[in-house]
């Protein structure tokens, strides 16, 4: 499965702002050799998994093969409230709709926040419940995890967060697609354009991985954390993909156009 071996210099690990702290993350990577290791046990449980509908296996997606110039904006994790939002004035901005994998924590800190994005016509995934390494943990306790997240999102705004999980770190195992099937979730959300937000230190060098990585159906990932180079690089990374043909959708919009 392609998308096993995807980036996972999908590090994903830098400081996180949650409800005002700064919160450090040890830096987490998944190598080729673990990757090559869980892969046919993955594809063991899928084969296994087919066999017992209604609910079928979730699918690792880090692109959606689709012949339409699509590409879909991604954020993860948390910010301050003035950041978000300042974020959601520039994509309002432009009439672009993006996709939030938030952690719960943020939607149980700051609600009205959830209830903003979803106002707006954004969409909002879950990114767990405080950016533990689902890789690391049982199915039974990834699955409490995600439910954790899922009821402070329900709190929030009403509503539920399935169908997509995209683990923290980008770090996923058999457990972990286990879980997802069990809580009905359909898709294992990674990227296929890693603008490594967390870690330039210009909106220039977030560009360039933009400019050399985004094709059709394409998954960018950023982050919503304050102190980045994010905010700045929106404009002209919109503005970029729209002058090269791109239209930008929600995930949901762009697996619709998903090739058959
Ligand atoms: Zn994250």
């Amino acid at each position: 499965m392609p998308a096993l071996a995807a980036k996972d210099s999908a590090v994903d690990a830098r400081p996180v702002v949650t409800d005002g702290n700064l919160v450090t993350y040890n830096v987490l990577q998944a190598t080729p050799a673990q990757d090559e290791a869980t892969g046919p046990a993955i594809e063991t449980e899928i084969e296994v998994a087919k066999a017992s509908p209604p609910i079928g296996p979730p699918k690792v997606i880090n692109k959606v093969n689709s012949d339409r110039k699509v590409v879909c904006l991604t954020f993860d994790d948390a910010g301050s409230p003035a950041h978000v939002r300042k974020l959601m004035d520039v994509l309002d901005q432009h009439d672009v709709k993006a996709t939030f994998f938030v952690l719960g924590t943020f939607a149980a800190n700051k609600p009205e926040i959830m209830r903003e994005m979803l106002e707006k016509g954004h969409e909002v995934a879950n990114h767990s419940y405080n950016h533990k390494n689902y890789a690391k943990m049982s199915a039974t306790d990834i699955a409490k995890d995600m439910k954790l997240a899922d009821d402070a999102f329900k709190r929030a705004t009403g509503q539920s967060f399935v169908p997509y999980l995209r683990p923290p770190y980008g770090a996923y195992n058999q457990n972990t697609l286990t879980a997802m099937r069990q809580m009905g979730y359909s898709r294992l959300v990674m990227w296929s354009v890693d603008t490594l937000d967390w870690k330039v230190k210009t909106p220039g060098e977030m560009m360039g991985h933009v400019k050399g990585q985004t094709g059709e159906g394409g998954i960018i990932l950023m982050h919503l954390l304050d102190n980045k180079p994010t905010l700045n690089a929106l404009p002209g990374m919109i503005t970029w993909l729209k002058q090269n043909g791109y239209e930008i959708v929600t995930l949901t919009e762009m697996i619709a156009l998903e090739n058959s």
